[in-house]
């Protein structure tokens, strides 16, 4: 929570200014009902009815106070709006949960006895980087082989990196580092994806002895996955993968497979599948999955090597980060734009790779892409039967907001309505003072402390 002692003295001003004006309430209303977002959008217009007996102003942010009518951003990424991200976290909490436990959303409970598996499939090696994950407490110990590299620096990393460490994902040595299949792999990562779910489908397949055209009558694949960066700057998958029978209606597979097999198959596949791509120099690089797989069993019973509410939260927590953490932020850059971010060389590296490689056919398009490092992909999707849509969870917020507001103010429920015409104009993004930042910002702080609370105690 924002502590007033610690705010500039400015800010403390226009604190007190907002809160000494006649209209302090419908402002912090107004804050709340955009869901105390930090960077809100400011909106002036007015909303006519026509209506049989002539056309009338309903509604004007004329009486708004400084005239604006605040809408929130939207933005899934928590860097950039902690409360807009908590909500897009809960809607795809729910969005995972319901194609894991049933029972709401139009999804069936028998879904708890479909098999499911949450499965992180990571992206191999470029190149040894710091790390916290070879064991023995030490990042690269003594021995490793040969002790100097061929551009004649160690090899060996006897540190113990803290969590918070920046060197951590940084390699060891960058040029000996594989800079351009790291940003290939990053590029390709969605049809390598494919791929992979393809795989998945023809080994089940082969498993049961049926051809694919036969599994297909009895079974279907559906998943949900999210993408996550890595320190080092490559994504990795997280997903939730379920057999379901053939039709709409959340039936069970018409086959015997249980989720043990189901995972049997998810690391077969995710093992042998293999992307050849171009390079700008020629050659063919294989892509492929890193040898790092991790594979749970999900099952609401006594079975299952996690419950549907771990895999869902699990995954949904990764549903909000994105490439920021590497100082790229989330709007399109340029590479001139690269030197005022103070990135790390590595990360310096990366882009200016993705940039080069941006030269080649293959790689049309990416130097929109540098500021992800490359992925162009959704951080989210799903096949199309895993549960609900984003947009129909979305759907249902709004309605029941619309009917607050509407309830909120009762003239613009007026029966005589035949014709209603908005007029709207955007006036900026975020709040206009500091001031008001910091008031905004510790209210959210309250109010999720209070949601987390009640989510707690259900
Ligand atoms: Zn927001
Ligand atoms: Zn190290
Ligand atoms: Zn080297």
């Amino acid at each position: 929570m924002t502590r007033i002692a610690t705010l500039p003295p400015r800010t403390v001003d226009e604190i007190i200014t907002r809160a000494g004006r006649s209209d302090f309430d419908r402002w912090a209303e107004q804050v709340t009902r955009s869901g105390h977002c930090s960077r809100p959008v400011r909106l002036r217009g007015r909303v006519e009815h026509r209506s049989a007996s002539g056309r009338r102003v309903s509604y004007s942010t004329d009486g708004e106070p400084d005239r604006v009518l605040l809408i929130r951003c939207g933005n899934r990424r928590a860097a950039v709006c902690p409360s807009c991200s908590y909500e897009y976290a809960g809607d795809m909490w729910q969005l995972l949960y319901a194609g894991a436990a049933g029972g709401r959303k139009g999804v069936p409970e028998s879904i708890r006895l479909h098999p499911l598996v949450f499965a992180t499939l990571t992206a191999p090696g470029f190149g040894p980087v710091h790390t916290t994950r070879t064991g023995l407490g030490q990042c690269r110990p003594i021995r490793s082989t040969p002790r100097l590299c061929p551009h004649g620096r160690t090899t060996r990393c006897t540190a113990t990196h803290s969590g918070d460490d920046p060197r951590l994902g940084q390699p060891i040595c960058p040029d000996c580092y594989d800079y351009p299949a790291h940003i290939a792999f990053n590029w390709h990562a969605p049809e390598l994806w494919r791929r992979f779910t393809i795989a998945v489908r023809r080994i089940l397949a082969h498993q049961t002895g049926l051809t694919a055209v036969e599994f297909g009558r009895c079974c279907r694949v559906s998943f949900v996955k999210v993408a996550e960066f890595q320190r080092r700057g490559v994504v990795h998958f997280h997903s939730l993968i379920r057999l379901d029978g053939p039709g709409d209606d959340y039936q069970p597979p018409q086959i015997s497979i249980d989720a043990t097999a189901l995972a049997d198959a998810i690391r077969q596949a995710a093992a042998h599948v293999r992307l050849t791509v171009e390079m700008p120099d020629g050659s063919d690089l294989v892509l492929r999955f890193g040898e790092q797989l991790d594979t749970q069993t999900v099952n609401g019973g006594p079975t299952g090597e996690l419950t549907p509410e771990h895999a869902a939260r699990y995954i949904a927590k990764y549903a909000t980060k994105s490439a920021e953490h590497f100082g790229l932020g989330e709007r399109r850059i340029t590479l001139e734009a690269l030197p005022l971010l103070g990135v790390t060389d590595h990360v310096n590296r990366l882009v200016h790779t993705a940039w080069q490689l941006g030269e080649h056919p293959v790689y049309l398009g990416i130097r929109r892409w540098i500021h992800m490092i490359g992925f162009r992909g959704h951080f989210a999707s799903k096949s199309r039967r895993y549960s609900t849509t984003l947009g129909a969870i979305r759907g249902e917020r709004r309605a029941y907001r619309q009917q607050q507001a509407a309830e909120h103010a009762r003239e613009l429920l007026d029966e005589d309505t035949t014709l209603v015409i908005a007029h709207w104009e955007f006036t900026g993004l975020g709040y206009l003072t500091t001031g008001d930042t910091a008031l905004a910002l510790s209210a959210a702080a309250r109010a999720r402390e209070q949601r987390q609370a009640a989510r707690d105690a259900a």
